[in-house]
């Protein structure tokens, strides 16, 4: 598993706001998602209903993973394909090399896959000799500069377009200097050109799997630019990186995820591209691989089932979440650490490398509950990331400073008539000291909020519970 860089999201995200370049991007990306997805959501009455049926096949089949895993492993194996079963990042990195050795392949294109991200496979592949090529675009410009993803579905999010510019000239040495990056379809054609080569060069080619099927036996990828298709059906050897959640017991299960899919991600009906996948190429075929595998990779999921963190195996990786959080909004992805950041990443990041490394997540958050009313499945994001906060709290990994002032909330908390006479002393003090002024620009103890926006100063009319006993008073 690739390491989780250091924890530290407080100074990664200080950092984030004090890139005006990548606000502007973050700015510009994120009020084009939401706009989309609310357009088309209201424009299918039945998108309510649907997240239902989402939830509840996701739940069906990771209730039964066993058996949907070795029926889809089965129907692999008929169509004339392999399933191999990898406990961890290094088994799965193993095979998938061993994959390309007895392929003699010394070029690999590969489509956007986290899981690939998750277990590092492009680094291990590069230590062996073996050059893999990134064939979606932002991908592809992110490792021209070895940079990772900021986002699950749109990697290269924290760039604009003069970034990308930038990016190629330094890599594409061979560019004229004249040649001008006015459109986005000058950047397409520029990645084009060089990537056509590679598609016809590689050996293999890896891609990820939004959903496998167990009843056919079939992996299926959705992508905007084609690139995933042609990353799997020119090659010889197709190889298919998924982890276990992601099989579903039949096509039409996989059908109706789709509609929730393309909707909650980019506000589509359907992505551009979703193509199926299943077996190797019979006779008659116009295209196809002569080999198919599936890697099918654990990695920690089935710790997860059956504990409060299970109901994360439902995640389609949509990224609605991360689109609608306020503090993904503003510090983007790379602040999170590692592949995948927003609130999908606070939960799922922990349960795969542990609490003791990425417990400072969970508590990125405002819990405004935000990332669960736009998820597709439903699952409970802000209830399993204060578990999490739970947990970190019993370890005694949080900070002291935070320890003892909940220690000291809590002694005033069990004693009511002390909290309230506290509260009482606490709310006269900041009324004096902020008389006249209205607001504290900083204050003892609260540099943490006062560093970023003001302080009102409380007003008179004493504390929330003596108004709510004056007005009970009154009634
Ligand atoms: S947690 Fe929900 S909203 Fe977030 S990526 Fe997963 S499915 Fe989408």
């Amino acid at each position: 598993m690739v390491a989780l860089t250091s924890p530290d999201f407080k100074r990664r995200a200080a950092r984030a706001l004090a890139d005006p370049q990548l606000q502007k991007a973050l700015k510009r990306g994120g009020s084009g998602f939401h706009s989309k997805r609310a357009q088309a959501v209201a424009a299918l009455p039945e998108f309510e209903r649907l997240r239902e049926i989402g939830r509840d096949i996701k739940n069906h089949a990771l209730a039964h993973l066993d058996h949907y895993l070795e029926t889809f492993e089965r129907n692999v194996i008929a169509n004339g394909g392999q399933v191999h079963w990898c406990r961890d990042a290094e088994e799965a990195r193993a095979t998938v090399l061993r994959i390309c050795r007895e392929a003699d392949a010394r070029t690999v294109t590969k489509g956007k896959s986290m899981i690939s991200e998750e277990i590092g496979i492009n680094e291990h592949l590069e230590r062996n000799g073996i050059t893999p090529v990134e064939t979606d675009l932002g991908e592809y410009i992110l490792q021209l500069v070895d940079e990772p993803p900021s986002h699950i579905i749109a990697p290269a999010f924290h760039l604009n377009r003069e970034d990308w510019e930038k990016r190629f000239r330094a890599a594409h040495t061979d560019l004229p200097k004249d040649r001008v990056f006015n459109e986005r379809r000058d950047i397409m054609a520029e990645a084009r050109a060089k990537l056509r080569q590679r598609f016809l060069a590689a050996d293999v080619g890896i891609t990820g799997a939004n959903f496998l099927i167990a009843e056919t036996g079939t992996s299926v990828i959705v992508t905007n630019e084609g690139n995933g298709d042609l990353t799997q059906t020119l090659p010889r050897v197709h190889i298919a990186l998924a982890s276990i959640e992601k099989v579903v017991p039949t096509l039409e299960d996989c059908t109706s995820l789709l509609r929730l899919l393309a909707r909650s991600a980019t506000g589509q009906d359907f992505s551009v591209y979703t193509t199926f996948s299943t077996g190797v190429r019979r006779a008659g075929d116009l295209d196809g691989p002569e080999a198919y595998h599936v890697v099918l990779i654990d990695n920690g999921r089935s710790n997860m089932v059956g504990t409060e963190f299970g109901e994360m195996l439902r995640c389609i990786r949509c990224a609605a979440c991360m689109n609608h959080c306020p503090v993904y909004g503003v510090t983007g992805g790379h602040a999170y650490g590692w592949v995948y950041p927003g609130p999908m990443g606070s939960v799922l990041t922990p349960s795969l490398v542990g609490v003791d490394k990425a417990g400072h997540l969970p508590n990125a958050s405002t819990f405004c509950g935000r990332c669960e009313s736009v998820c597709p499945v439903k699952i409970p994001l802000p209830k399993m990331m204060r578990h999490w906060r739970e947990r970190e709290f019993e370890r005694h990994l949080t900070p002291s400073t935070i320890r003892n002032g909940l220690g000291v909330w809590a002694f005033f908390a069990k004693r009511p008539s002390l909290y309230r006479a506290a509260s009482r002393l606490g709310m006269g003090a900041l009324a004096l000291l902020g008389r006249g002024r209205g607001r504290f620009r900083s204050l003892p103890l609260a540099g943490g909020w006062t560093r970023g926006r003001d302080l009102p100063a409380p007003e008179p009319g004493g504390t929330f519970m003596a108004r709510y006993a004056a007005q009970q008073r009154h009634r």
